[in-house]
């Protein structure tokens, strides 16, 4: 068989870059998409020094015709994507009364507008294939978390978004499914400790004292989980949430 193309976005760092580099060991091509093209290069180089095949592509998710560009650069340059991990993730925090409008839009735009433009421009690739994967990162925050009312309403956005893509390309042989972490040890996180004023190590063992396996998770927890709704036994489970969050979540 030939290999499979995968797109992960986000995958300069964190989360995405830990997708990138495991789906590169289990065997796909991977395109690096993240804002700054130069920031994937170290990821890139990582899995062509593993052996892998790997691109670097900067684009906004949130922007149509550089999405467009982006997708068929993928599709010439290392094969179609019928894999597509929607990864790239902004936070703006803020009580409801203090949100401004600039936060709620630019926090939707990556996340609902970033994924919903991902994937019309991926899809067909993968109904041409009669074979697809797509994979959307939610968050716990979709149940509900105080001082993210944009950033809840995406990701519970994104669970409706990826029940809707299993509904409608499932007969093409295209599975879509969200993974929902719970804190991930990553810059993300890091970035909301410095905002609170708090240490990260603090930060990440008072949330590890909430969490039932008793510690934060790691990029690595979600990139198996992506692994293998991406698999090829996976292609019976569609639609799907799941939380990756260290115990149970609802
Ligand atoms: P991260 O370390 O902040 O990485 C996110 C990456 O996305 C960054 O490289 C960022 O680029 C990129 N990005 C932001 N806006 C983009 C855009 N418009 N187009 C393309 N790339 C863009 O975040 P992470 O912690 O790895 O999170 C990854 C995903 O998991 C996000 O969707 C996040 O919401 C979700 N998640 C994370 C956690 C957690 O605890 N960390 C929990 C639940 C869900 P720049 O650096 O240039 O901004």
């Amino acid at each position: 068989m030939a290999q499979r193309t995968a797109v992960v976005t986000g995958a300069a760092r964190g989360i995405g870059a830990a997708v990138a580099r495991r789906l590169a060991a289990d065997g796909f091509a991977v395109a690096v998409l993240d804002l700054d093209e130069a920031a994937c290069a170290p990821v890139v180089a990582e899995i062509e020094a593993a052996g892998g095949r790997a691109l670097a592509v900067g684009v906004d998710v949130a922007d149509e015709q550089a999405v467009s560009a982006a997708v068929t650069r993928v599709a010439e340059e290392l094969g179609p994507p019928t894999v597509l991990v929607n990864n790239a993730g902004i936070t703006r925090d803020n009580l409801l009364f203090k949100m401004t409008v600039a936060d709620w839009d630019s926090v939707m735009g990556v996340h609902l507008r970033g994924s919903f433009l991902m994937s019309r421009a991926c899809q067909r690739y993968m109904t041409d294939a009669t074979w697809g994967r797509i994979v959307n990162l939610s968050s716990t925050s979709a149940l509900g978390n105080r001082g993210q009312a944009n950033y809840s309403a995406a990701k519970a956005g994104l669970q409706g978004f990826t029940k809707t893509l299993a509904i409608e390309l499932g007969k093409f042989g295209v599975t879509c499914n969200a993974i929902a972490p719970g804190f991930i040890e990553t810059e993300m996180t890091a970035a909301t400790a410095e905002r609170m004023g708090v240490s990260f190590e603090d930060f990440k063992a008072a949330a590890a004292s909430l969490i039932p396996v008793a510690r934060v998770g790691q990029p690595a927890d979600i990139a198996a989980a992506v692994s293998f709704f991406v698999s090829e036994e996976a292609g019976f489970v569609s639609g799907q949430v799941l939380y990756v969050a260290g115990g149970p979540k609802d």
